[in-house]
């Protein structure tokens, strides 16, 4: 078999497109592959697809995959139809995406290499430039999201994480169901809702979503009230719990200043007990009773807790009413305070216990996403965190539309 005929058959070109000739260049371990047409050939019109006379063609090259570790392009005379409606315009072509300088194989690798590693590690692997990397992910990510099915969508989440220091934010919005990021907005104000219910609306109905878990922002609030008023805000226990934790934290740091034995004891306030160390149990063991108001706080929270090991609805009540009225009379200042919240809030911490809507994937979710946007604080811009975002938590189909084959 000549190499023109292996190349042919590997590529998979289809007719009218042919294999011209193969240049091999060892010396800069690259190959060039020349593609052609036969003459006389007609190309559909990109636009009505009817088949056109040619009207003139155009020099263009596209990088490949590797072949047998030689760097390859592709080149070909790209032709421009000329139809009798539509004018002329430059074909589609079997092996590429137009206005890409890669062919559809070459894009496919480096968007699956993506989800593996850095895009900086993929670029230098790849042999391209790093924004090339970015550009072709982009590309791929924005396309499948266009794609992504929200008929199904009944429970979203909210959520707000800190994109930069100096109090930037993103808003995150989940379908919990699925475990995915489905829509993120600059910000975290009500707008942000306005701006998903607008977006979501040329898809779906935005009242097929029922429920809408959040933390209790004010803001989330009032947004999800007003632009999907007849879903019902719901605060699931992580967001809860969060609340509580940052409250501890705070009473702990206040407290610090005059005892110092609470020094290095941050986390273990913080973790679920059973997510401890030995040390870390021994040491919240010998505090967890003393007469300080960290370890008090600390009582507090696993008594919270306990209100999502109730099950009936009405014993949950009467439960995080007890909770209430003992935290409201700890005559510790933060936790008053956190008490008359999570009092103005059990409308939607009950809602929580009646579903079983449970968060704790958008959680594990949230981690990765901090990840990522952490990595993007050394970007020199941010345009591309969402693609990011979206390729970690996004669980789009990235192949739909990339081939095997070109
Ligand atoms: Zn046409």
């Amino acid at each position: 078999m000549d190499d023109k005929k292996l190349i042919q058959i590997t590529l998979g070109v289809p007719s009218p497109w042919f294999v011209k000739s193969v240049e091999l260049n060892t010396s800069e371990e690259r190959v060039d592959i020349y593609f052609d047409f036969i003459k006389g050939s007609e190309f559909a019109c990109p636009i009505c697809n009817k088949p056109c006379k040619i009207h003139d063609t155009k020099e263009r090259s596209w990088k490949h995959l590797p072949l047998f570790h030689y760097e390859s392009y592709i080149h070909a005379r790209v032709p421009r139809t000329k139809c009798e409606e539509h004018g002329t315009k430059i074909v589609d072509i079997p092996w590429s995406r137009s206005d890409t300088g890669f062919t559809s194989l070459f894009e496919a690798d480096v968007v699956a290499l993506c989800k593996e590693m850095p895009v900086a590690s993929v670029a230098e692997r790849a042999k391209i430039h790093e924004e090339s990397a970015w550009r072709i992910l982009a590309y791929h990510v924005n396309k499948a999201l266009k794609h992504v099915d929200l008929s199904q969508l009944d429970t979203i989440g909210i959520d707000e994480i800190a994109v930069k220091k100096g109090h930037k934010y993103i808003t995150l919005f989940y379908d919990i169901k699925n475990a995915k990021v489905i829509h993120i907005e600059v910000g975290k104000g009500k707008d942000t809702i306005k701006k998903f219910k607008d977006t979501i609306s040329k898809k779906i109905n935005p009242e097929q979503i029922k429920y809408i878990a959040m933390d209790m922002s004010p803001a989330f609030i009032s947004g999800a009230s007003e632009y999907f008023p007849t879903a019902k805000i719901v605060f699931d226990k992580f967001h809860v719990i969060c609340m509580m934790n940052g409250t501890i934290d705070d009473i702990r740091r206040k407290e610090y200043k005059t005892n110092k034995t609470l020094g290095k004891t941050r986390f273990i306030w913080l973790k679920n007990p059973e997510n401890l160390s030995n040390k870390e149990k021994k040491k919240l063991h010998s505090m967890k009773d003393l007469d300080i108001k960290t370890a008090k706080a600390y009582q507090f929270k696993l008594a919270l807790q306990r209100l999502w090991l109730v099950k009936d609805l009405a014993a949950a009540r009467n439960y995080l009413n007890k909770w209430y009225f003992w935290a409201a009379h700890s005559k510790i200042e933060e936790i008053v305070k956190l008490a008359e919240t999570v009092h103005k809030h059990s409308y939607g911490i009950l809602e929580a216990i009646r579903t079983g809507l449970d968060n704790s994937i958008a959680e594990g979710l949230n981690n990765k996403i901090k990840t990522v946007v952490k990595r993007s604080y050394g970007f020199k811009t941010v345009k591309y965190r969402n693609t990011m975002i979206y390729l970690v938590a996004g669980k789009l189909e990235l192949s739909s539309g990339l081939p095997t084959q070109c």
